[in-house]
């Protein structure tokens, strides 16, 4: 006889494991499925937590979860090939208890997390591989989901699934989920390169004192005319440099993420950052940018789906969404099983919770987002080389008049395009990086 649960969580990334803790502290029984050979061992990301959405699942996490640095300075650099604008907030402040936000691994936190699941009762099966759902028998349609097959052709049974697979949403669209086939445009394509370096370098390079992180977010060069980003993270004895874009946009430039990793890291202000680091690991990953768009139905008959399976994901946050949706989809299924209704009726309740939390009008928002990029690509491009091209001017010791340096600047902004268009882009880059 197959195994049997209260419920199937599929994928032991962050929300993967958040939702199997919120429902294993609440006694349910829980099985967290996980095909990597560990939690974290298939995951990629930058990489920053954040300490209130994260303390919404572990109250004092920081306390006892392997953390990397306590993040006190973000830089936004505006690149260009040889010079850039750079914007930054550094405070003590964040560096203190309770901090702000961290630098962790994700081969070392995600094992962590999936951890405190199993203390508090959730069984965690690794190399365990959900390839399909199996059915209740029904007269004449299938019934709905009462279990998975894994890859080895094994059988697990619960009242309940909660798919957390991550970016490729296999199992989502297999549960009928998916509301539109996903084009290219709806992915990011990044690559990681993490470089040891010893702690005093990083420390001083990026003017940071004991575990004290820095991380400088940066766009323009290298992607040229294509929306992308790259951007740095210090931990505590690594550097990780990512970059990357849209995946639409990389394909129909040619542009190669490895060519796009050497040029980033041959930059003039980001060469010297990295000098004498020693290469540990590369990796590449997706993101999920469709935006609200193409959020699948997010509940069904038994099954619910949370974290970049959902699209959960806004601007640079995608692990703190990740997890708190876990948590919510944890929450309605305990809900579920005290009303012995796991119907989809019942589990809507998981899509009020998310439309009263606070990121999901951010995610709305990524909507409009995500069509204005399809049609202006090379927003990010002019943002970047219009302000550098204005600070180059103002900064550039002359022979010209106040006022004559008033007009080159104006020259230099209505050069670039029609000055409307500037605007809107201009709108359109501070919109996406935050803020507002
Ligand atoms: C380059 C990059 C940089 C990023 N930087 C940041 C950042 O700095 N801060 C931030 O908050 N977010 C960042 N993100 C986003 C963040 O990593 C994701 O939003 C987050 O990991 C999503 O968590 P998840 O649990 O939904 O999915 P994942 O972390 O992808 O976990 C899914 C898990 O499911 C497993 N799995 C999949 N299918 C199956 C199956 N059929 N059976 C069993 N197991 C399965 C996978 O092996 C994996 O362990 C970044 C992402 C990338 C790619």
């Amino acid at each position: 006889m197959a195994d049997s649960y209260d419920v199937i969580v599929v994928g032991a990334g962050p929300a993967g494991s958040a939702a199997a803790l919120t429902m294993a502290r609440q006694g349910l029984s829980v099985t967290l499925l996980e095909r990597g050979k560990y939690p974290g061992s298939k995951n990629v990301f930058g990489g920053t937590i954040y300490r209130q959405p994260t303390a919404e699942i572990c109250p004092t996490f920081w306390h006892e979860a392997p953390l990397e640095r306590a993040v006190i300075s973000d830089e936004l650099w505006l690149l260009e090939t040889d010079a850039a604008v750079r914007l930054g907030y550094t405070s003590q402040r964040f560096g203190r208890d309770p901090y702000n936000k961290f630098t962790v691994l994700r081969p070392e936190f995600d094992p962590w997390l999936a951890r405190q699941a199993q203390e508090a009762g959730a069984v965690l099966r690794t190399r365990a591989w959900a390839r399909d759902f199996t059915y209740d028998k029904a007269l004449v349609t299938q019934g709905p989901i009462n279990g998975v097959k894994l890859d080895t052709g094994e059988i697990l049974r619960a009242n309940a699934v909660i798919i957390a697979e991550g970016v490729i949403p296999f199992l989502t669209a297999r549960a009928g989920l998916l509301k539109k086939k996903l084009p290219p445009a709806a992915f990011a394509l990044y690559v990681k390169e993490v470089l040891g370096l010893a702690k005093e370098k990083i420390n001083e390079r990026f003017h940071l004192e004991d575990d004290e992180g820095a991380i400088i977010g940066m766009f323009g060069y290298p992607n040229a005319t294509n929306i992308g980003k790259a951007g740095i993270w210090t931990n505590r004895e690594s550097l990780a440099i990512i970059v990357g874009g849209p995946l639409d946009g990389m394909a129909d430039r040619g542009l190669s993420p490895y060519l796009l990793l050497q040029r980033i890291k041959g930059h003039p202000l980001v060469k010297p950052l990295l000098a004498g680091a020693e290469p540990l690991e590369y990796q590449a990953h997706l993101i999920p940018k469709g935006g609200y768009e193409f959020i699948p139905r997010l509940y069904g008959d038994h099954v619910l789906v949370a974290g970049d399976a959902a699209t959960m994901i806004s601007g640079r946050r995608g692990t703190d969404l990740a997890m708190l949706s876990g948590k919510y989809a944890g929450e309605t299924i305990v809900q579920a099983k005290a009303k012995g209704d796991f119907s989809a009726g019942m589990l809507a309740n998981y899509q009020v919770k998310l439309n009263n939390s606070f990121f999901m009008e951010d995610i709305k928002a990524i909507h409009e987002e995500f069509r204005y990029y399809k049609k202006h690509p090379d927003a990010d491009f002019l943002l970047s080389s219009t302000l550098n091209d204005l600070a180059h001017q103002f900064f550039t010791a002359d022979l010209q008049t106040d006022k004559q340096k008033q007009q080159s600047m104006r020259n230099i902004v209505m050069g670039k395009q029609f000055p409307l268009k500037t605007l809107d882009d201009l709108w359109a880059g501070l919109h996406h990086w935050g803020a507002f």
